[in-house]
């Protein structure tokens, strides 16, 4: 549902200048860094050629292209390029992921464990799975958000093939304890797929470090283009091998077949390395514009934080107010792009799953927004924001007084 349907495009505000609405829906989408696009731009009319075509320049000068994109991908997670499989988002990285892994290693085991508050693309993906007759262990978490690592031990059977765990969280920005899980695993022998999306980037990530043997990467939410995203799948210790789920020609590794999405693979090359070059001082940065927003939404009293704060990406605030209805507080926020905890669906509005499976109840989790704070925002912003939000806070507070 769109509360503001007459609100097409940008205005600017009279007051602070400020273009309007302010976006600080960074977890959704991000827009495509002006650098991205520059890089993206020669491969769509001049150098349009087919990546696996063989026989001239056009073909070369693409694969070419695609080779400094696959190093510039592996490098912001430690990965070696051969593991860079390219696919059309983090949808098809989970799917292919999980499926894959679960088709290969049928006779070894019928059992996943993953996590409640994973996204649909690796939910509805185990979801498949068990109507397949795989078993699947999901497994809930503590009121911060965070899995018990215990839990997780005493869910392990030995017909446990694969774990699968988010490394922040899309809504909360709680992060996993990801390098204890892929201790446990590398222990275990089991392999281990981490839904890495909103963490590439945005956090240090690296794929040794963390014994990781999968992970799914999104170029649109790193500043990158729409329809193209990663899978990383480790070709040493363990060699990892998947079933492919789209057969055709034969590319990537016979992982993912489909002619290349030349243009966009260099616009997830790009979007790499310009988040691998400012991550140190962006995650700062952004950081600091979270905690002002923070501090001044939390002034406002009967505010509650959900999930943890301490192990949360830099740029995310989820909070619930209290006092005040959901959706008052959303028509209310005009000029400002946010999403809300809940989800309107038809007649009913369904609270988020993630709100739910962290305790939040009901109403909490209806008044609930995420904050989701990105590159191109600015201090000026946040204020405005920080402004808009007490506000409208106060009025619908005073409104239900009388
Ligand atoms: C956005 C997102 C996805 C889906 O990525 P697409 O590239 O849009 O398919 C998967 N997982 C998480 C955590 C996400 O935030």
């Amino acid at each position: 549902m769109n509360p503001h349907p007459n609100e097409t495009s940008t205005a600017v505000s009279q007051s602070t200048g400020l273009k309007l609405p302010v976006y600080l829906d960074n977890h959704a989408t991000t827009p495509t860094d002006p650098r991205v696009l520059e890089e993206m731009l020669p491969y769509f009319v001049g150098k349009f050629g087919n990546a696996a075509s063989k026989g001239h320049s056009f073909g070369w000068e693409a694969e070419e292209a695609v080779r400094v994109a696959r190093e510039r991908v592996a490098k912001l997670i430690g990965a070696a390029p051969d593991e860079i499989v390219f696919t059309s988002g983090a949808t098809e990285s989970d799917n292919l992921a999980i499926k894959g892994v679960a088709e290969l290693c049928r006779h070894k085991g019928d059992h996943i464990i993953t996590v409640v508050t994973e996204h649909r693309a690796v939910l509805d993906s185990c979801k498949r799975l068990e109507k397949n007759g795989y078993r699947i262990t999901y497994l809930p978490v503590q009121k911060d958000g965070l899995i018990d690592l215990n839990q997780l031990q005493s869910a392990i059977t030995a017909k446990t093939i694969l774990i699968t765990v988010m490394a922040a969280n899309n809504e909360t920005g709680v992060l996993q304890p990801i390098a204890e899980i892929g201790k446990l695993c590398r222990e275990r022998g089991i392999l281990f797929h981490t839904d890495a999306v909103q963490a590439i980037g945005k956090i240090p990530f690296d794929v040794a470090k963390l014994n990781v043997d999968l992970a799914s990467i999104s170029a649109h939410k790193v500043y990158g283009p729409k329809g193209v995203g990663a899978l990383y799948v480790r070709r040493q210790d363990p060699s990892v091998a998947i079933a492919p789920q789209i057969d055709g020609g034969g590319h990537e590794h016979g992982m993912r077949s489909g002619t290349l999405n030349v243009p966009g693979i260099v616009g997830l090359g790009k979007a790499c390395e310009i988040a691998g070059e400012e991550l140190p001082h962006e995650s700062c940065r952004v950081a600091g514009l979270r905690n002002r927003l923070k501090d001044r939404i939390l002034a406002l009293g009967d505010i509650y934080v959900n999930g943890s704060l301490d192990h949360r990406l830099p740029g995310n605030l989820n909070v619930s107010f209290g006092r005040v209805d959901g959706q008052s507080l959303i028509m209310g926020l005009t000029d400002v792009a946010v999403s809300s905890g809940s989800a309107c669906s038809s007649a009913r509005t369904d609270a988020s799953h993630v709100l739910v499976a962290l305790g939040v109840e009901d109403e909490l989790a209806q008044s609930s927004i995420r904050f989701g704070i990105g590159r191109f925002n600015t201090l000026e912003e946040i204020d405005f924001v920080a402004d808009r939000v007490t506000e409208t806070v106060h009025q619908i507070r005073d409104l239900s007084l009388t």
